[in-house]
């Protein structure tokens, strides 16, 4: 089933995320064939665990620290979100990769967390726009994805990857779909070189500048098995037509 997310960012209070449910959940009402996840930010968690409980539409998480509890001021743990009933965490976005200077070894620890917690993990990858002018997009996006599963490559299944090219994100200017598609079909090939016995149950989600206009050209992609929005996500008209684009 293909995953479309919004990833809310910064944005939203509890009191905006209430309005935004009350417009948005009539306009997917009975959609069951596909999955929709929204990542709002922590403070936004209990708000919308309490409105989407019993609801189809699922909630997940930005960011947490890979440790369960202890002086990590600041930090949000796995078993605090769980009581959110959060079924995705978000991985490695590039944004926090890039300002707060997360490393491949740091998502690492952070994927192994999520797993052992039982929350799967949206792992974002994606190359720099000097690394794709360079042509090292395919060497960028393999070197991420082999040093996050580095002691996890038996968990291969367990996982879905964003591809969000960082030059995409948030600047109006997508990937084509056509591109999208080659480093799709790249990262699904590495998956079964990572792992053997890899069953190809990894959904592999295209990310950035993503819009009503221009969803439905990745989701016709063959190995596009969903979207990351972040921008148009914070708008419920747009994002339920970026749901109902397929
Ligand atoms: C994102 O933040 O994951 C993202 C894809 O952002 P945007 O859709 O705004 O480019």
């Amino acid at each position: 089933m293909k995953l479309i997310a919004a990833n809310w960012k910064m944005n939203l209070t509890p009191s905006q995320t209430k309005e935004y449910f009350e417009k948005f959940l009539p306009l997917v009402e009975g959609i069951k064939d596909r999955e929709i996840l929204i990542c709002p930010p922590f403070t936004s968690l209990c708000v919308a665990n309490e409105i989407l409980r019993d609801k189809w539409v699922k909630l997940g998480a930005q960011n947490f620290h890979y440790e369960a509890k202890g002086a990590y001021t600041g930090e949000i743990s796995l078993i605090m979100l769980k009581e959110f009933d959060i079924s995705y965490v978000i991985v490695g976005h590039s944004e926090r990769r890039w300002i707060f200077g997360e490393s491949d070894e740091l998502i690492n620890k952070k994927l192994t967390a999520a797993l052992q917690y039982g929350i799967r993990p949206i792992l974002c990858v994606g190359e720099r726009i000097e690394e794709r002018e360079a042509g090292l997009t395919f060497k960028v996006v393999e070197t991420q994805i082999r040093i996050a599963l580095s002691g996890l490559e038996a968990y291969t299944d367990s996982l879905d990857i964003a591809y969000e090219p960082v030059w995409a994100i948030g600047t109006g200017n997508p990937a084509t779909p056509e591109d999208a598609q080659l480093v799709h079909a790249f990262i699904k090939e590495l998956l079964f070189g990572i792992n053997p016995n890899h069953r190809g149950e990894t959904r592999v989600l295209y990310g950035g500048s993503v819009n009503p206009q221009n969803s439905s050209e990745f989701l016709k992609m063959k190995d596009v098995d969903g979207l990351l929005v972040g921008g148009a996500s914070l708008d419920p008209e747009s994002f339920a037509k970026i749901v109902k684009s397929f």
